[in-house]
């Protein structure tokens, strides 16, 4: 293992920008995958957001690109040569954030495009030329029917967070996409977990793949302390919420909601209380999101209310605490959720909340971990009940118009209400669960190893701090 970037033989112009970052060590994935990329090798990784997996496969395509590095202002001589698929806008976007970094004093050229968002300024961008094109695969066929792109030389293939994107439905995408790439490439595959429909997408395409692994299979972090409460009914898990967060004074927490509609409604409640809260979901605007996701980080945002989907791949570090307003639908999304805190080594809290409605799920979870998650009862006091009671004949459930938020919350909490159903909109972006996170105690990376700050550690240790977790 190398144990600092100078010693991968990267560039002068991709060594500064990473130095300018403040990146000093290779984390455990970069360590693996960046030697392995440089030799043109395939690569099958389980690593999940958060390890550094992005500068992992970035870095070494940016250097076997160098050569082609040039100043020339001709878009003929900037074709795409490294397409990297992603199953957000979000990670897309974020991909591309940290590609634009380590290239910046490269030459090589980088874009993004995904859906949801004017198509127009993407063609304006693809038309200049990039070598490294970043999409979601929905986005780039249109941009391929219309023959906005060619990837005719895009022979460096990346599908980050692929479990996602077979979740997503997005195979038959991703297959229509391998058609058009050239078929003498390298390719390279990130996955949080490894399912038999992942490795039978991974030999379909790999050739002969280096696997490197950086955290246990469907493992959940060690150093994530979890509980789950069960809660008399709807009102007391509503009113739940707020009593953790102030209860436990969580610096900051990312509330996980099954609905989008279940997201919007929750942070209008926690806003009323009090709390500044926002939703993120698909039913917001591509640049709500990352307004919100902004404010997050910012530290303006206590708690955001999110959906599986909505969450997916955002690098959001030193997260104290995440609270499973439901558990999810899909079993495997209770680790990515819980692996959005207790990254790289730091000390991190799980809550979940349960009625009988999530008997179901809670089975199926404590089945996939291999494990039991033993409930205690959360008592909510009569009083916040109430509060949730009046508030239920006020505020409109899925069904019902919303009344607008009180005037002196902030305008994200007036949002109007989603114009769906609950559950199920045909847009796999708005209901989709999440997806992981990393956490592994191997990660060591310092800048991401930051000591979260108020997460208080609960009195008394659960026995669910899990080793490994059943493959599948
Ligand atoms: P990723 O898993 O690629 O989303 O990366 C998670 C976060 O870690 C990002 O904010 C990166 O900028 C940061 N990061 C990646 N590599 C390193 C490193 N070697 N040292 C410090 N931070 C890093």
């Amino acid at each position: 293992m190398s144990n600092t970037f100078h010693s991968f033989g990267l560039a002068e112009p991709i060594l500064r920008a990473v130095t300018e970052l403040g990146y000093r060590d290779p984390t455990p994935i970069q360590a693996q995958a960046i030697p392995v990329v440089l030799q043109g090798r395939d690569v099958m990784g389980a690593a999940q957001t958060g390890t550094g997996k992005t500068a992992g496969f970035a870095l070494p395509i940016l250097q076997r690109l160098m050569p082609h590095a040039n100043t020339s202002a001709s878009p003929a001589r900037h074709p795409v040569r490294a397409l990297i698929l992603a199953p957000t806008r979000e990670l897309a976007d974020q991909i591309h954030e940290n590609v634009r970094q380590y290239a910046k004093y490269t030459g090589l050229r980088s874009a993004v495009v995904f859906g949801g968002v004017d198509i127009k300024p993407q063609i304006a961008a693809l038309r200049q030329g990039c070598e490294v094109l970043i999409a979601t695969p929905g986005r780039l066929l249109d941009h391929m029917g219309q023959k906005t792109v060619s990837l005719a030389q895009a022979d460096m293939l990346v599908l980050d967070e692929a479990d996602r994107m077979l979740d997503m439905g997005f195979l038959p995408d991703i297959q229509r996409i391998l058609h058009a790439l050239p078929e003498q490439r390298q390719n390279l595959m990130f996955s949080a977990t490894f399912s038999s429909d992942i490795r039978r997408l991974a030999s379909s395409f790999l050739n002969d793949p280096q696997v490197i692994e950086v955290a246990r299979r469907n493992a959940t972090a060690e150093n994530v302390e979890q509980r789950v409460y069960r809660v008399a009914d709807l009102e007391a898990k509503r009113a739940a919420v707020g009593q953790l967060v102030r209860e436990r004074q969580l610096a900051q927490v990312i509330v996980f909601t099954n609905t989008k509609i279940g997201a919007g409604r929750l942070a209008r409640q926690l806003e009323r209380d009090g709390l500044n809260a926002a939703a993120i979901h698909g039913d917001k605007s591509q640049q709500e999101r990352l307004a919100t996701l902004d404010s997050f980080k910012k530290g303006e945002i206590v708690v955001l209310v999110a959906t599986d989907v909505a969450a997916r791949g955002l690098d959001i570090a030193e997260l104290p605490a995440v609270i499973n307003y439901d558990l999810p639908y899909n079993a495997e999304d209770y680790v990515h959720r819980i692996g959005r805190t207790g990254r790289a080594g730091a000390s991190g809290l799980a809550l979940s909340l349960m009625t009988g409605e999530d008997e179901r799920h809670h089975a199926d979870i404590e089945k996939l971990l291999g494990r039991k998650l033993d409930a205690e009862r959360l008592e909510v006091p009569a009083a916040a009940r109430a509060r949730e009671r009046v508030r239920d004949r006020g505020e409109p459930g899925t069904e019902r118009r919303a009344r607008p938020a009180r005037s002196s919350a902030p305008s994200r909490a007036r949002e109007a209400p989603p114009p769906a159903v609950a559950g199920h909109s045909s847009d796999p972006f708005f209901f989709e669960p999440y997806v992981p996170a990393a956490s592994s105690s191997d990660v060591d990376a310092p800048v991401m190893a930051a000591e979260r700050a108020g997460a208080r550690r609960p009195r008394r240790a659960v026995a669910a701090l899990l080793g490994g977790g059943k493959k599948r």
